[in-house]
């Protein structure tokens, strides 16, 4: 039977979780030390690893034949095994998300009174926490509180901020990371290799870029290209059609054409990109990762996406020569906006030329540091023989047209 890539390879133990070092090293250690929290909270993006680490810790603490000098699960004795299979009495998942309620969180306090059926933890995995009701969260309060030695609450949240303070203060938390691109793409070579799988470096970076910082989304993305390819191997110019992402070249002469400022340019070439069944939201992604890298030139930090060819890093240093800080942030924050936008717009691709129009038309306006610098130099220089209301004015109408394209300012 076909098992899909991203379940065949979910991590079993810690040492198969990839990319989040600091988190693995400390629950190992804590392991080791006996000094695992009763309240256990891993937060992060989805897909990050938070449920499969909570899965890790739980088979792990009750695992049977572990020795006090080990931190991994044998795998073999019966409890490992039922975790294999899905069939763990005492260890109870709950998906916060469809059972919100106090009467959800009573019945789970119920049950920490009883003792586990075999071994020393009975174990609450709850995932999506934060969905929990405001009752039900000061229900579990409690419990929290005063846990009974047997249990131990493993949680897992993708919206922290919705989680209360009094919970946040009771409980040992883990904020795992978004996986770097290159140790995705590296991970999904091994994975290739293993499964005799022919993909090149750069079809498995695009891969790892679309998966954005998701091991589990890089798996499916992989199987899900998989199904197309012909034996067992793809090339990097297959992945893009499939994954409707556009030759870097012609996005980056897309970028190169809208930090010039040729409107009419930038949308034929948007145009011509889009025509070829190229999403918009790829495109908008890799718009922002060439801000990123041109900032990044611009402040003289390293850029750490590998993902780059050197002919495009060239042509980035290129345009960073041209551009100034506060134009970069300014785009950035419209692309950030627009990313938003396109999540509501039924026809993506247009709002996201009308970003494109919008971004270009701003370029026009007046930079607000060069601005201001002017109206402190005016305002020290009001000539004898010019009217002084008509300066002001001046400035005051210039002031508006900046403000326009600083849609977060404020005037005071
Ligand atoms: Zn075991």
């Amino acid at each position: 039977m076909y098992t899909p890539l991203a379940n065949k390879y979910r991590p079993q133990k810690f040492a198969d979780v990839v990319g989040q070092d600091v988190a693995v090293k400390i629950l190992t250690k804590a392991i080791l030390k006996d000094r695992v929290g009763h309240s256990i909270l891993f937060t992060g993006t989805r897909g990050v690893g938070k449920t499969t680490l909570a899965r890790i810790l739980a088979k792990t603490l009750r695992c049977e034949n572990r020795q006090p000098n080990e931190y991994e699960p044998c795998g073999k004795c019966e409890s490992c095994l039922n975790f294999s299979k899905d069939s763990q009495i005492d260890v109870i998942e709950i998906d916060a998300a469809s059972n919100t309620g106090v009467d959800d969180v009573r019945e789970i306090i119920e049950s920490c009174r009883y003792k586990p059926t075999t071994g020393k933890y009975k174990i609450f995995i709850i995932d999506e926490v934060h969905m929990l009701s405001k009752s039900a969260f000061n229900a579990l309060l409690k419990t929290l509180e005063e846990p009974p030695e047997h249990v131990k609450f493993l949680m897992a949240t993708t919206e922290i901020f919705k989680i209360p303070e009094t919970i946040l203060s009771r409980v040992l938390r883990f904020d795992l990371k978004n996986v770097d691109s290159v140790l995705i793409s590296q991970y999904l070579s091994t994975v290739c290799n293993r499964e005799n799988i022919s993909v090149g470096a750069e079809a498995l970076s695009l891969v790892a870029r679309f998966a954005n910082g998701s091991i589990r989304d890089s798996l499916s993305i992989l199987d899900q290209i998989l199904n197309v390819a012909d034996n067992n191997s793809l090339s990097a110019e297959q992945v893009r059609e499939i994954l409707c992402v556009s030759d870097d070249s012609d996005l980056l002469e897309l970028f190169s054409l809208i930090m010039s400022s040729n409107l009419k340019d930038s949308v034929e070439k948007y145009r011509e990109i889009i025509s070829n069944e190229v999403a918009a939201k790829a495109v908008l992604t890799r718009l922002m990762d060439f801000v990123y890298f041109v900032t990044c030139v611009k402040t003289n930090l390293k850029i750490t996406d590998k993902t780059l060819p050197e002919e495009s890093e060239n042509e980035l240093r290129k345009i960073a020569q041209n551009t100034s800080l506060s134009s970069l942030s300014r785009i950035w924050q419209m692309l950030v906006k627009g990313a938003d936008e396109l999540k509501i717009c039924d026809r993506q691709e247009i709002a996201l030329e009308m970003l494109i129009i919008r971004i270009i038309y701003a370029s026009h306006l007046p930079d607000l540091d060069e601005f201001l610098k002017k109206l402190t130099a005016d305002s020290f220089s009001v000539s004898e023989d010019r009217d002084i209301n008509s300066q002001t004015s001046e400035s005051t109408s210039l002031l508006a047209e900046a403000m326009k394209s600083f849609p977060n300012a404020k005037l005071k």
